[in-house]
């Protein structure tokens, strides 16, 4: 499939560029969180490559050196559990978009920045820098 072997270059090419080694694993850990295209948990990227025969040490290990190389963002949104997330285009600017954080399932999606950012920024001036910005409510699977 033409897509999926670009993807593979792709993420070649971030590890490379960010003068890491490409194992079969720090592949597989970027794969499946560009797949999810939102913040994982330590848990759900290692049940997502169970199937490739990572243990949850490798993945936490992996998750640990892409978040240093900076291809990474971890996240603590206030339940204690790290996510991580992949800093694409997208992401560029780190942590500067909102997250939507279920409080009853814990799911976390990303949430266009844009106005809402730059106005929190904005208004925060005087205050400090906002490294996050976080929305909770429940989300449609489980409001439903
Ligand atoms: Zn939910
Ligand atoms: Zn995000």
């Amino acid at each position: 499939m033409a897509t999926k072997a670009s993807l593979l270059s792709d993420i070649q090419k971030l590890l490379r560029e960010a003068g890491l080694r490409s194992t079969s694993a720090r592949i597989a850990v970027l794969q499946q969180l560009r797949k999810a295209g939102r913040p994982q948990s330590h848990a759900e990227v290692a049940t997502a490559v169970a199937n490739l025969g990572l243990d949850k040490a490798t993945v936490f290990r992996n998750l640990n050196d892409l978040t240093e190389a900076g291809l990474l963002s971890r996240s603590e949104l206030g339940d204690h559990v790290w996510r991580f997330e992949i800093r694409s285009e997208k992401h560029s600017h780190g942590a500067a978009h909102p997250h939507f954080l279920c409080l009853d399932c814990g799911s976390v999606t990303c949430l266009p920045g844009s106005s809402v950012t730059t106005a929190l920024k904005t208004s925060a001036e005087s205050i400090g820098e906002i490294t996050e910005i976080l929305v909770r409510g429940h989300c449609h699977n489980c409001a439903g």
